[in-house]
């Protein structure tokens, strides 16, 4: 898996802590950077064969299309693409044009995850989007025009009320989307909304509210053909992400751009800088500024715990088990047998999972499960 990290927006959503720049002076040294990271680091992932590449953010629908397809072809150079199922695209509505998606159309992208957010122009000036209502739905109808099928739109619940939230589901099956990501608005440190709420100028997320409307979102979109697959994704049969689901697994990937992560698939993990003159001009030297991390045997379990609990499968406890000593294992084990007991927790084969009334929960069970 290969995730290209395209750090410019437009302008700064009241409730993100990306990395990411709104000005694009630099974009033209970034794009050069990226491809003299792409050199610097061919030979890292073992696996040449591609299966899935991601162009994340940040915002990369402000890259032309020429652009994004030179990152491609690049990356053709060193990697076997010839069986790249899925290769994504985030776009935010009001870079999806007319002219953006023609020659997207005819472009490798397969995939376009829409940062829609909200189809209410009350919750869209809340989070300070770039785009209005109208925008949100025409893009998605015009990417469909342009004979995009796997359209994946991102929502975001806990902004209003529950009315409102509904209409919003309502309207995405609607449109026919098959994949939906969708996360509770969250108030980060040093945003927009958190000064606002700090003013009261707005109120607070209220988390009964969010809760609510998680679950009334999972009953709904179970009720119209979607497979919650895990806590925050919900796709139509065949329209899973394949990128997401390879992260969940565990497998490997190489992260390019400021800030990307990278994780070799053993014990490995590494993040380029997140400051683009600084990005650029280590790359411009012909070295990458990064940190990395080497994760220790517990380090490793608590991860394989905390992602593989938020999917529908769950864990590979079996892997666990047949993977790392027994004397940690040991008290893996107390732990894990207090939560079966509670019912936080079940057993289907080789996989521990949570059951579904509990995924609200889910990052709470994670961490009473982590080996200190
Ligand atoms: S478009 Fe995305 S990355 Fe950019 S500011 Fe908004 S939420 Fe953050």
């Amino acid at each position: 898996m290969i995730y290209i990290h395209i750090p410019f927006c437009k302008q700064k959503c009241s409730y993100c802590n990306f990395h990411f720049s709104t000005s694009l002076a630099l974009k033209d040294d970034m794009l050069k950077a990226i491809h003299q990271e792409i050199d610097l680091r061919h030979l890292e992932l073992e696996n040449k064969r591609i299966e899935t590449l991601y162009f994340g953010g940040g915002t990369p629908s402000l890259l032309k299309v020429d652009e994004i397809n030179r990152i491609i072809d690049h990356c053709a150079q060193y990697y076997d693409l010839s069986n790249t199922l899925e290769i994504t695209l985030e776009a935010n509505p009001d870079d999806l044009t007319s002219s953006f998606l023609r020659p997207l159309s005819k472009s490798p992208i397969n995939r376009l995850s829409i940062g829609t957010q909200s189809f209410y122009d009350t919750d869209l000036r809340l989070m300070n989007r770039a785009h209005t209502s109208g925008e949100a739905e025409d893009s998605i109808k015009r990417a469909q025009d342009f004979g995009f099928e796997n359209i994946s739109i991102d929502l975001i619940y806990g902004a209003s009320e529950m009315d409102i939230w509904k209409n919003n589901l309502n309207k995405a099956i609607k449109l026919g989307i098959p994949h939906i990501s969708s996360y509770a608005l969250t108030v980060e440190p040093k945003t927009a909304l958190a000064n606002w709420i700090e003013k009261k100028k707005v109120m607070a997320p209220n988390e009964e509210t969010q809760n609510e409307e998680f679950f009334y979102m999972s009953d709904f979109l179970h009720q119209n053909g979607f497979q919650h697959y895990e806590i925050s994704n919900f796709a139509k049969p065949g329209f899973l992400s394949r990128h997401n689901s390879a992260y969940w697994q565990g497998k490997a990937y190489l992260g390019l751009g400021p800030s990307a992560h990278s994780y070799n698939g053993k014990a490995i993990r590494s993040w380029n800088i997140a400051n683009n003159p600084l990005y650029i001009k280590s790359l411009a030297e012909g070295k990458r500024n990064f940190e990395e991390e080497i994760l220790s045997e517990k380090d490793q379990i608590n991860e394989l715990i905390m992602i593989g609990l938020r999917t529908l499968k769950g864990v590979n406890y079996q892997y666990i088990l047949q993977t790392f000593s027994e004397e940690l294992l040991i008290e893996l084990q107390s732990l894990i047998n207090e939560k079966l007991q509670n019912g936080f927790l079940i057993q289907e084969g080789d996989f521990l999972k949570i059951p579904q009334k509990h995924w609200f929960l889910s990052d709470g069970i994670a961490s009473d499960l982590f080996l200190l």
